[in-house]
């Protein structure tokens, strides 16, 4: 075989036509979802009052390996997809690495991350359900962004709900999804009554993600024709996300690469659960597969410190019950700047196999230790990457050198989930040297905990 090509593209016909549903492989499901209220395992009927009916329905899908993705999401995947898997050369050159390393590039669309994957199939079934309108949260702006988008094609009204500590550092992600046509509230806010119960109890706060999601579900279910919408942490979000790790496989089987390592940053674990799922069927059917690692942030260590749990997924308490690693839905972590894995809970899919140790290993990092690794890979392969795919640099850069010691050829394939222009005041307080890294203590997330039901 000749060399390989820095960018693998497939072509159109090449690419997958149905996302593949890990869950239907899973040897133990994860528990189910609870109501708050009864306690009881929710009901498609009772989630389709928040959610889209066919987002209801693959919520609870436990059975369909594969499901068709519609006609409609196919023809604007094309605009975008497939997304190139990246040999990094110069990178590899860079650290001196015997090691092979690859990326799957998922920030080349203008909402700058994977995001965009799942936003546009689920306002395509808002559109099909005959809705008007959808909410949602938005952590660092790249959901809120990437649905702005999805909702534009498709002529729906849109209210994101922002973490506060975001839109104030970055007022340019609000103008982008006002240029799509959505309203942006930085949140807490005082148009919902669980945001103003918030602000009462903690006037300071500069938001987290869970408090913007019990905004979101609020004016969703008090709003005619308007369901909400999540863009990480469900299962739906991570059948969506299976088109990254399909592309990949195919992209990597046409070359003959096989990866002895895979690497992706957790924040809700939709972009890791995406690219892991079409090589984790393997690992559940008991054939070779790679070395699984999730990254996540040393201040927010869902899965290396975490509870495995039945908790909230919002601060607000109005959610359901989801059994995931969290660190408790009152736990509001440090401002850091990767504001996409700032977030208490973890996909129950990933919890569930990373507690049964078909996810291998997560490793928690700190962020001046990432924003090295992101700058060094900006340098060399050209990227400017998003905050929180630089989580999987620093791990995939950690990997690559202990290769070099050893005299290990491994292939590492990671996720480059996005790009990260604008977060360039982060990059600013890292060039500057003004950066810090935010560890809790056992204390801190000790109070975290005690907010997780007892049940
Ligand atoms: C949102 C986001 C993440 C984290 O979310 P996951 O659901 O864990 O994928 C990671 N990277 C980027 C670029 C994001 O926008």
């Amino acid at each position: 075989m000749s060399r390989i090509p820095y960018k693998i593209y497939l072509s159109e016909e090449e690419l997958p036509r149905q996302w593949y549903n890990v869950r239907a492989d899973m040897k133990t499901d994860h528990a189910p979802i609870l109501n708050p209220g009864t306690l009881k395992p929710v009901t498609e009927e009772e989630l389709s009052g928040i959610f889209c009916e066919e987002l209801a329905r693959q919520e609870l899908n436990t059975k369909d390996r594969f499901i068709d993705i519609p006609e409609e999401v196919q023809d604007f995947y094309k605009m975008y997809r497939p997304s190139p898997l990246v040999r990094a050369y110069c990178l590899e050159k860079e650290l001196d690495t015997p090691a092979h390393i690859y990326y799957k590039f998922e920030g080349s669309n203008t909402s700058g991350s994977h995001k965009l994957n799942s936003a546009v199939a689920q306002a395509y079934y808002a559109k099909k359900q005959g809705l008007t309108g959808l909410t949602t949260e938005t952590g660092a702006g790249q959901w809120g962004t990437a649905l702005s988008m999805a909702c534009a094609y498709f002529g729906l009204d849109l209210k994101v709900y922002m973490v506060k500590n975001s839109a104030e550092k970055k007022p340019y992600r609000k103008a982008v999804m006002e240029t799509y046509g959505a309203q942006v509230i930085p949140s807490p806010s005082d148009t919902t009554e669980v945001g103003r119960k918030i602000l009462q109890e903690m006037p300071d706060t500069t938001g987290s993600l869970g408090c913007a999601i019990s905004e979101a579900v609020e004016v969703a279910v008090t709003t005619p024709n308007t369901r909400y919408v999540l863009g990480s942490v469900l299962n739906q979000v991570l059948l969506h996300q299976s088109i990254i790790g399909l592309e990949t496989k195919i992209a990597a089987e046409k070359y003959d690469i096989f990866p002895d390592i895979l690497i992706g940053c957790a924040g809700g674990g939709s972009n890791l659960g995406g690219l892991m799922s079409a090589y984790m069927t393997d690992r559940l059917a008991g054939k070779k597969s790679p070395y699984f690692i999730a990254v996540e942030p040393a201040s927010c260590p869902t899965l290396t410190r975490g509870k495995f749990a039945y908790d909230f997924c919002d601060t607000g308490k109005v959610t359901p019950l989801a059994k995931m690693y969290t660190l408790g839905s009152g736990f509001i972590p440090s401002g850091i700047h990767a504001g996409g894995l700032r977030y208490h809970g973890m996909s129950p899919i990933l919890s569930q196999l990373y507690h049964d140790g078909f996810l291998d290993e997560a490793r928690a990092v700190k962020q001046t230790e990432c924003f090295e690794a992101a700058v060094r890979f900006a340098r060399t392969e050209g990227i400017l990457p998003a905050p929180e795919s630089s989580h999987a640099i620093k791990v995939a850069v950690d990997e690559a050198l202990k290769c070099r010691e050893r005299g290990e050829k491994k292939t590492i394939i990671f996720g480059l989930s996005g790009t990260g222009y604008f977060d360039m005041m982060a990059f600013q307080e890292y060039i500057n040297d003004e950066l810090v890294d935010y560890v809790p203590s056992d204390e801190e997330l000790e109070q975290g905990f005690k907010g997780i039901p007892q049940l």
